[in-house]
Order: C-alpha cells, then structure tokens, then sequence
C-alpha cells in the first residue's frame, strides 16, 4: 500500500458526529489508556523493526518471509502468548502468521489487527544503502519497509506486547494476522480473511497514515482508507481474415480496434459518491492550496452532479479517481508483417473500479460505449476481487480519531479516504468484514519512498504509534 496526500495548508481539526449504530463499546471510548509508552518499550519496538527489516522477505528464490514470521513469534510467546496461540503456516515460497489473544467475553466477535510481512524487490545497488541493512541516521530509520510496512507491522505487535505486560485483559478476542504475499500474488491474504470471516472488524496497519508540515515534524492531517477501488483489466480484440496489404478491405483490425481504443480513451464514468469520498473531499479540501480545486472539492462534495466542479476534479490526476470509476487504454498490439492485412489487434484496458459495481457491469458498459459486435471484450483481470466500501461505524470512527489525536494532538485533521490500490482489506471487504487501513505513521510529503529506492520512517514515530495502539486496542476490545 501507498499513501495518498493532498497539497496542504494549515487548518485546525475537527470531529465526526456519531453517524450508526456501535457494536464496539462505546462508552469505552472515553476510557484512559492503560498506559504510556515508555522508553525503553520504544526502544524494544524500534528495534523489533529493524530485526524485520534485516530479513529479506521478497517474494521467489531465497525469500525469508518465514523467518520475520519467527522472529514475530519468537516476540510474542515472549511476551506471554502461548505457543500454540501464534500458528505460522506455510504457503508457497512464504508464510502466514496468525496470534491470537483470548478475550474473556467468548459471545464477542474478534478484532482482527492486519499486516503483511513481505516487502518489494529492492537492489542493493541501486540504493544509497543496503535496503536490508536497516540503519537510523539523523532521526531517520531507512531500509526496505521502513514505511511498507515493517515499522509499522513492529509497532502494532509490540503494543500488544506492552499492554500484556502492562496487565491489560481484552473482553473481545484479539487476533493479529498478518499475510506473506501482500505486494505480489495475495494468495496468503486471500487464506487469511476466509479464516476470519467471523471478525466483527479489521484494522489494517498497512495504508492510511499522516502527513507533517513541509521540513517538520509537525502533523498536519491524517487520514484512514475504508474503501478501495478494484482493480481490472480488459482485452479488447479483433481478428480479421487478413490478406496482402495490396487488397486493402473495409475491414481492417487495427483500424476497427483504433476506433475503439479511441471511444474508450473519450468516455467518462458517471460521477460517484459514497460517504467516504464525500467526508474525503470535504475536509481534504481544507489542504488544498489552489482555491479553484478546493472549491471545487466542496461543491462536488455538495454535489456530485455538478458539471462545472468534475471537471476541474477531473482535470487533476491526483483527483479523477476519487469522482467514479476510471478506465484507460494501457498496451496495445496488432498486425504481423509490414506488407500484410493485420489478422488481429488488441489492447489491454485498465480499470480502477469505484466500490459498488462488478467487473462484468464494467466490462458491459466498456461494450456499449464502444458499440461495435467485432470488438471483442473480456476480463483478463489477475489477483483482484470486488469490495465494497466499509461503512463509517461511529465506534470505529470515533476509536481511531481519539487515538491518533491522543498520539499526536488534538489539532490533527482526520480524513477518512478511498484508496485507489489493493490491501489485504479487500478481501476482507468482499465477505462483509469491515476493514480499516489506518496506520498511525506520519510523513513528510517528500519523503514518501513506499516501493520506491531508499525508503524510510522518521522514528520519532514510534511513541505515538504505541500510544495510538495503547488507546485504539482497548478502546475496540475492552
Ligand atoms: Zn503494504
């Protein structure tokens, strides 16, 4: 998972009023954490991190995704979970950890805390430092999965660590599940959420997060994901009897898929809007610098059938995905020899699919916009699934912005969010398990390396990303 941003301006926050009904407890939310980080519990976490990020978990040969599965293990039964209360099961060239932590109300559906354990590809000679060689320098933790997601999946589990140690006891169950294929296949992730089919919710580390003021480590907003888009791609093709290019026919395949391909490139989805877009488009609005754009995000947040404000939104690419689904020609081929009529040509589609709507709806309407019987369109679409966007329960809501203010101040903006890519949360979202991408990890808007060369966290992270879990953890589970 990336994070997204939005261009910023200072502002102060503000709350969400109670929207549904709760099935976490919510009175607790105005409950005490059960303690505060202290330096030597950070010091632990931040180490557990770089343990982490010593191991090379990339998916194919030599993959070490077990071993972080281990290490985690190895931390967790030291901390007091039983052994056979933290399963690791192998699958393929990685592997799946499961820990659970029994509550004492058995009627109370788990929560479910995610991650995942596998990082990208990253070559040594291409980064200033060795990507597996975690190293702080200057405040700052550097290392492949520093920001995806390492650090963060470290500070998750060592909270609960702390909190057992503390004397904490959950009602509800706890369990923490984190997959082994999250950036490749997902076959782990896909295992995991049929498993826990049962939670009541998930809170995903990998995704969301905030952002500081420019050259700061002032937090300005933060923001959670309760949605994503689905990904999707479509093959439009066309064959032809070919011939020698001296006959030329009406009937030309690379010219029959041109038109096509220029349809598609032409069309615009319908505008959408679900209540995470629209309190996204609201509050983001507040950071926007450019006073059209942001007067634009409010009005379409008003009303998305305003003309005049999509086409602004959709004249920004940081910005169109979040108005409706998008579609856009990506690969194109055709033709076999320079002095012959083509006998077939094709083009891939690509698709980000807003919540709500199927593939097969998507692939029916890519038909009828290009409206001729001699294109031929199918999904050839690889390790994705339909989710829909998880509702904005008050508990849950509520639980998170009083934890990230409590870790950061109450000044942080919350900005709930869609996310344009794919989390272990959608397979979750797809069996009607809430699931909440919300990382307590701030940073800077240049320092987002997430997949990318040289990524890094800022370490004066770790304290309020144990006081986050310190107070979200209880808050969903006392
Ligand atoms: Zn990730």
């Amino acid at each position: 998972m990336t994070k997204t941003s939005v261009a910023h301006r200072a502002l102060a926050g503000t709350t969400f009023a109670a929207l549904v009904a709760a099935s976490f407890s919510v009175p607790a939310l105005a409950a005490a954490p059960v303690a505060a980080p202290t330096t030597a519990e950070a010091t632990e976490a931040l180490d557990l991190a770089m343990k982490a990020i010593a191991i090379r978990s990339v998916r194919g040969e030599g993959n070490r995704a077990a071993d972080v599965a281990a290490l985690f293990r190895d931390r967790l039964v030291a901390g007091g979970w039983a052994p056979s209360d933290v399963v690791i099961t192998p699958m393929h060239d990685t592997a799946m950890l499961v820990a659970t932590w029994v509550g004492t109300d058995p009627k109370l559906k788990p929560l479910v805390l995610s991650g995942h354990m596998d990082v990208v590809e990253a070559k040594r000679a291409d980064w200033q430092r060795d990507p597996f060689g975690p190293v702080v320098e200057d405040g700052v933790l550097y290392g492949r999965g520093a920001t995806d997601m390492k650090f963060d999946g470290s500070m998750l589990l060592s909270s609960l660590v702390d909190l057992r140690r503390h004397g904490y006891r959950p009602r509800r169950t706890i369990v923490l599940a984190f997959s082994g294929d999250e950036e490749t296949v997902m076959a782990t992730s896909a295992v995991l959420a049929d498993k826990l089919k049962g939670a009541e919710a998930v809170i995903n580390a990998d995704g969301g997060g905030g952002t500081f003021a420019d050259g700061t480590d002032k937090p300005l907003y933060w923001m959670w994901d309760g949605a994503e888009k689905s990904y999707a791609d479509y093959k439009l093709e066309v064959t032809n009897p070919g011939g020698h290019s001296s006959e030329p026919r009406p009937d030309n395949a690379i010219v029959q898929l041109a038109e096509a391909v220029i349809k598609v490139g032409k069309y615009q989805f319908p505008p959408e809007q679900n209540a995470i877009t629209k309190a996204w488009f609201t509050r983001a609005a507040a950071f926007e610098a450019d006073p059209a754009k942001a007067a634009a995000m409010r009005a379409f947040a008003a009303n998305p059938a305003d003309a005049k404000a999509l086409a602004v939104l959709r004249a920004e690419p940081s910005m169109v995905g979040k108005t409706g689904t998008t579609c856009v020609p990506t690969m194109l081929s055709g033709g076999h020899a320079l002095n012959a009529l083509p006998q077939r040509a094709d083009a891939n589609v690509n698709c980000r699919i807003f919540p709500g709507h199927s593939r097969a709806e998507i692939a029916a309407q890519l038909e009828k916009v290009i409206g001729s019987p001699v294109v031929k369109v199918s999904d050839v679409t690889e390790g994705s699934i339909d989710s829909p966007a998880s509702p904005m329960r008050a508990d849950v809501v509520g639980a998170l912005e009083k934890a990230i203010h409590a870790a950061w101040g109450s000044a942080v903006t919350v900005i709930p969010s869609q996310a344009s890519g794919a989390s272990d949360s959608m397979f979750y979202r797809s069996i009607g398990v809430p699931a909440y991408n919300a990382s307590p990890v701030f940073t800077r808007s240049d320092e987002s390396f997430s997949h990318g060369l040289n990524e890094r966290v800022r370490t004066v992270n770790v304290k309020p990303a144990l006081t986050y879990y310190f107070n979200l953890i209880p808050d969903l589970t006392r």
